[in-house]
């Protein structure tokens, strides 16, 4: 049996305040709406109150920005502007441990990823879009690209820091200026980048950061003053956001839900292949846009791929998220544990047969173990909606192109995996899916040069690398 280690130093190294008022005009003021707890999700400990903004205060924030943007932002050279964002790049460096206890803390997901994964990439984020502020003219938009004004951002809790990265470190190498939302379960990252902010001596008003709920997010997306709108998070959500902003001329990219297919054919590293369904489902408790919700096995292999697969569950550790050896940590939300319950029963009643190891799971926080469903069909819900949690489907199929069918035969098109050992056969089927990202022998993979958006109801615009300007200049 695994013992749990859990490391109260960690803790020790963040200061987490009581209470936390918003970031506006390059200082933290009081909102003028109410206020909101945000909690540990692995322990419902309360670690702090956050100021909810209402309509009064997006106003404010928006006029800080669109003053920053007018004054100062867009005025500076692009060379200028690269300066800011390495030394916001560094500062993350040398601040990354304080970051990644911080967002183990308050989104759930386990140390080991946010130490090794979620901070080093945000970091690159701004190192990239450093390097591109005074390159601007070989972005491929015109020799004198312009920056868009102020960008509304509003993003979800699956990877708050590095979502707010790949958010703000673009708009701001183009020379935009940005109020952001962090989502309401995990505002603290957010908060502690504010003062990254005010530590790396930005101008007043390039960023504001606001916190609060939907009521927020809607205010920022539909504020007259905002010129650009960019938003990641649910595909209902962004269906309303695109409903709100229609008739205006704001630009909008949206970067929504999946149901990527993993699909493992019979030539494929049996053993390499089954790491990456792993890392697939079960990286950020499965809390991932592009997670490789669907296992399409090719049936010859299908009986050895899910023992194997089995077996290595088995030595899957969930618990603590500030353990080092934690390999699966807590649900974000009490309610986000809900809907993924919901539908793994829907996925039982519907006949689907479910698995998990056996795995001790603490008494206090949002926990769900690891899950298998096999005799999955497409009709189930279970292989159609997203679960956002560490619920694998398992499908099968005959030929490859079986295969590009069922992984097709979806309303959203982020992602998908190939696991074979022919090149030509990669080639074929990244030309045939429908999805944004194609890796082949391996999951989960993210580089700052390279864009990242969807097909489909997975939503429009990309981010990352130089496609990822675009959505930030005219
Ligand atoms: P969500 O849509 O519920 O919330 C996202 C953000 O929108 C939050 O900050 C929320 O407060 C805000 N919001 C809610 N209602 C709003 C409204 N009417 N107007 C403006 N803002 C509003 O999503 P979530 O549950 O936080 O995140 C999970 C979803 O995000 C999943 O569907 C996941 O696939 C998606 N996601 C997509 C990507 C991607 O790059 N495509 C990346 C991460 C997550």
């Amino acid at each position: 049996k695994f013992e749990y280690a859990p490391a109260p130093e960690s803790r020790a190294i963040v200061d987490i305040k009581p209470s936390y008022g918003l970031f506006i005009d390059g200082d933290f003021v009081d909102g003028h709406g109410k206020s909101f707890k945000t909690i540990s999700p692995s322990t419902e400990e309360v670690l702090a109150e956050i100021a909810e903004a209402d309509d009064a205060d997006v106003d404010l924030a928006v006029k800080a920005a669109r003053r920053a943007y007018t004054r100062v932002w867009s005025k500076m050279s692009g060379a200028e502007r690269g300066k800011y964002l390495f030394r916001i790049a560094r500062i993350i460096q040398e601040r990354a441990r304080e970051f990644a206890v911080l967002e183990s803390i308050d989104n759930g997901k386990p140390i080991k990823e946010t130490r090794d994964v979620d901070v080093p990439i945000v970091a690159a984020h701004f190192f990239y879009y450093a390097g591109w502020a005074d390159k601007l003219s070989y972005a491929g938009y015109g020799p004198d690209p312009q920056p868009l004004g102020v960008a509304g951002q509003v993003i979800p809790w699956n990877f708050p820091l590095l979502m707010l990265a790949w958010k703000i470190a673009p708009a701001l190498a183009c020379g935009n200026t940005v109020v952001l939302k962090p989502a309401e379960t995990t505002p603290l990252t957010a908060l502690l980048f504010a003062e990254v902010c005010q530590q790396a001596d930005l101008p007043p008003g390039v960023v504001n950061i606001v916190t609060g709920a939907g009521e927020t997010g809607r205010a920022i997306v539909s504020h007259p003053g905002v010129d650009k709108v960019a938003f990641t998070g649910s595909t209902d959500v962004g269906r309303a956001i695109a409903k709100a902003v229609a008739g205006s001329n704001k630009r909008v990219t949206l970067e929504l839900g999946g149901k990527a297919a993993n699909i493992v054919f019979d030539d494929a590293p049996v053993d390499q292949a089954v790491e990456g369904i792993v890392n697939g489902i079960f990286f950020n408790q499965g809390h991932v846009c592009c997670a490789g919700s669907r296992l399409l096995v090719q049936e010859s292999v299908a009986e050895e791929v899910l023992a194997k697969l089995k077996r290595r569950m088995k030595t899957l550790r969930v618990g603590d998220p500030l353990d080092k050896n934690t390999d699966v940590g807590a649900i974000n939300s009490a309610e986000q544990l809900a809907k993924i319950r919901e539908l793994s029963e829907i996925g039982e009643a519907e006949g689907a047969e479910r698995w998990s190891p056996k795995c001790d799971l603490p008494q206090n926080g949002f926990w769900f173990p690891p899950t298998i469903f096999t005799g999955v069909s497409q009709a189930h819900r279970i292989a159609r909606e997203e679960i956002f949690g560490p619920v694998l489907s398992v499908l099968t199929f005959r030929t490859p192109k079986e295969a590009v069918e069922k992984a097709n035969n979806t309303p959203f098109g982020l992602s998908a995996g190939i696991w074979t050992d022919k090149g030509s056969r990669i080639l074929w089927m990244a030309s045939q899916l429908r999805a944004g990202v194609v890796w082949s022998n391996t999951f989960n993979k993210f580089d700052p040069a390279s864009p990242f958006g969807g097909y489909k109801e997975s939503g429009y615009g990309r981010e990352g690398g130089r496609h990822g300007l675009e959505a930030y200049l005219r």
